[in-house]
């Protein structure tokens, strides 16, 4: 299209959360389906394949109610099979598809419009009469006509996104949820953009690991995009561009070029140690979710896994891992590594990660519910599986354990009860384990880090999980962007719990790490190292980067910085110093 005609450029910004650049076609998921229903006229030789189009939609419609009731019901015991029962009898309502067939036959429109005009003509009358029981139904019936739209569009089951991608595409929808996210093939997702979201919700974690570009909490990105837009998607500074002009194409190409010559530069540190500037020496770990991630820990740097979220495992499986499906998953991550650690952190489950997207929590609250080690200090089974099968792999290497979301000292004697039993259970089986396997926890909430003395004597190490620990100790939902300016890493009281936890450990004789996506935000390195902290472990794209900047940073610095943010009232002061010391250390990493 020539330029004079090109529709013009529009920028959007929201907040960054994966570095990387993506450009190309947009692929808009789940918007409603009604804003966009357009009349077709297809000729009297198309009727027979339109009405074939048709049926074959309401038959994969169909399938896929099925499966979701299947799998509702295999988790609640069938207390919702009603639902699914009534979604499928307005699915298979003679009346409203022989109107449809009808309308395709007599007015020689495409079945979208068909089908769209009869079900929201029912959905408005439905809606609009006085029986409560008969107004719900006009929610049933818009529900399957999108459904039904959605797979004559061929877009299919738009929560399974294997069923969406059919070309490289930058993702555009409301929200993505971590299941979602972790289907992903890197080949086909150039980037994604959603209304809302925030930095440390799983969904962004796992966009980081994956090296996807994504901007999150664009308020109404999904109604300002079409599918099939050209768009521009900038992960650095949190921007996506519809139509962008030649001018920033090209503006975009010169920063991808200077981004990969200091990406070079970087990889050149990878066999080097994470060591300050004065000689003071840090271990620098990655973050990962899958056991073939060992490679990327190789490949960036870091010398092992600092949190191994385990949960992966569980997560977009129809069964639970059995016990010889994780121990071969540990026991690959392990044998790679090893002699460097591997942190299995055990089940985190619950918040907003859940076994699949369909499984919709009964909570209110679901951060502060049934979560983590509450979860498997009562799903006894499937806990001991996974000790069983850490413990069995810590024979191949250098294998370490941690329990999420301690909030006090029961549950971790509760847990480390249970470990003792696996260890019974093994020794009678005659089957290897490491009898000194170390055994840690997260720091996550206020309680763990102001008890952190007396945890100190029951566990080996710490390491400090600052999405949570945040979001606890601010009362700020992590996830949620529009209190996102309250979620406040450099907030005084985060600054003293890191090193009230910090100086516990090592009174202990123990060493303590942070894990939490803070260890990745290149102006908090400082602080955190000034704080005393020992280990870092982030996502392995950022790895090069923090030790590139911690080869450049003076500890003394550091330590002077951590003096003052703890006695700074002020998140801003403390949030503007850390920068300025990061910047100053390393200005190559802040261009
Ligand atoms: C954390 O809370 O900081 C953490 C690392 O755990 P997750 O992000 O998986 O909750
Ligand atoms: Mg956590």
């Amino acid at each position: 299209m020539p330029n004079s005609i090109k529709a013009a450029e529009k920028v959007f910004h929201g907040v960054a959360v994966s570095p990387g650049v993506g450009q190309g076609k947009a692929l808009v998921l789940g918007k409603p389906s009604h804003s966009s229903v357009k009349i077709q006229t297809i000729s009297e030789a198309h009727v027979t394949v339109e009405i074939q189009r048709f049926e074959r939609a309401l038959v994969l419609t169909r399938q896929q109610l099925i499966e979701v009731q299947k799998k509702l019901s295999e988790r609640t015991g069938g207390e919702h099979d009603s639902i699914f029962e009534a979604h499928l009898l307005v699915l298979d309502d003679p009346e409203l598809n022989n109107e449809v067939l009808r309308l395709i036959q007599s007015q020689h429109c495409n079945a979208e419009f068909a089908y769209h005009s009869v079900a929201e003509r029912y959905a408005s009358s439905l809606a609009a009469v006085e029986d409560d029981y008969l107004r719900e139904r006009a929610g049933d019936m818009r529900d399957i006509a999108s459904r039904v739209l959605n797979n004559l569009r061929g877009n299919g089951d738009e929560a399974d996104l294997r069923h969406v991608l059919k070309e490289p595409c930058i993702i555009v929808a409301h929200d993505l949820a971590p299941s979602q996210t972790a289907q992903m093939d890197h080949d086909k997702v150039l980037g994604f953009a959603t209304d809302v979201g925030s930095r440390t919700s799983h969904t962004a974690i796992m966009a980081r690991s994956m090296e996807i570009p994504a901007v999150v909490g664009l308020k109404t990105i999904t109604s300002e995009i079409s599918t099939g837009d050209f768009v521009l998607l900038d992960g650095v500074n949190g921007v996506i561009i519809i139509n962008p002009s030649a001018r920033t194409l090209a503006e975009y190409g010169q920063l991808e070029a200077q981004q990969e010559s200091l990406h070079d530069k970087l990889r050149e540190l990878q066999h080097e140690p994470a060591i300050t500037a004065d000689g003071h020496r840090i271990t620098l770990s990655g973050n990962v979710e899958h056991a073939d991630d060992a490679q990327a820990i190789i490949d960036c740097g870091a010398e092992g896994i600092g949190l191994f979220r385990s949960e992966y495992l569980f997560i977009n499986q129809a069964e639970l891992p059995t016990e010889e499906e994780q121990f071969q998953a540990y026991h690959k991550a392990a044998a790679a590594l090893k002699p460097a650690p591997v942190v299995i952190r055990t089940l985190d489950l619950g918040g907003d990660k859940f076994r699949s997207h369909t499984d919709v929590p009964d909570e209110m609250n679901p951060f502060l519910g049934w979560r983590a080690i509450r979860f498997c200090l009562e799903e006894q089974e499937v806990f001991r599986a996974q000790l069983r099968a850490i413990l069995r792999a810590s024979v191949v290497g250098n294998v370490k354990l941690m329990y999420p979301m301690i909030s006090g000292l029961e549950e971790l004697i509760r847990a480390n009860a249970l470990l003792d039993e696996c260890r019974g259970e093994l020794r009678a089986a005659k089957i290897p384990f490491d009898e000194n396997m170390e055994v840690g926890i997260m720091i996550e909430t206020p309680s763990a880090a102001l008890t952190a003395d007396a945890l100190a004597k029951r566990a080996k190490f710490f390491s400090i999980g600052t999405n949570d620990l945040i979001q606890y100790s601010l009362a700020v939902d992590r996830t949620n962007e529009k209190i996102a300016h309250l979620y406040e890493p450099t907030h005084p009281a985060i600054v003293r719990l890191i090193k009230l936890t910090v100086d516990a450990a090592h009174k202990a004789g123990h060493w303590a790490g942070v894990c939490g996506e803070m260890a990745g935000e290149l102006h908090l390195v400082p602080l955190l190292l000034g704080l005393g902290v020992d280990e870092l472990s982030a996502a392995p794209p950022t790895v090069p980067q923090i030790k590139f900047l911690i080869r450049q940073l003076k500890m003394s610095e550091a330590s002077q910085l951590a003096a003052f943010a703890l006695q700074c009232e002020s998140s801003a002061e403390i949030l503007d110093r850390c920068k300025a010391l990061a910047r100053q250390s390393a200005p190559q990493l802040f261009p």
